[in-house]
């Protein structure tokens, strides 16, 4: 009898432990779902931006980049940040330096080393 009420004690123990678990996972499911669809959002916004900026930009330079894009792992074009290419992380010699302080702001500079199309800003360092 006793040994009986034991396992009994023990079957009610488990039970709840598993009841719990089951509402932590419940929860852990939601948490991740509402995560997941704020991600999902927040990717068709940024899907819907770059189709307006590729809208804008001419044919020709958005065909050049997509080709380096795929050569290069998804990233065509990187900053020119204080004279390093922040898609290869290679500083800039000052030949490569010279050549992009002489062309026109206009005209599309591409590091030597990665081939990828450098943006050039204020803190570009030319
Ligand atoms: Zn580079």
């Amino acid at each position: 009898m006793e040994r009986l009420e034991a396992a009994q004690a023990r079957v009610t123990e488990l039970t709840e432990r598993v009841s719990g678990l089951e509402t932590e996972l419940a929860d852990a499911t939601a948490r991740r779902d509402a995560a997941t669809a704020e991600i999902d959002a927040e990717a068709a916004g940024i899907a819907k931006d770059r189709e307006v900026i590729v809208g804008s930009m001419p044919e020709a330079l958005m065909a050049l980049y997509e080709k380096i894009r795929v050569k290069q792992g998804g990233v065509g074009a990187a900053r020119l940040y204080q004279r390093r290419c922040e898609g290869c992380r290679l500083e800039l010699d000052m030949a490569e330096v010279n050549e992009i302080k002489a062309a026109a702001r206009d005209q599309v500079v591409r590091h030597d080393n990665c081939g990828r199309i450098l943006v050039r800003t204020a803190d570009s360092g030319i």
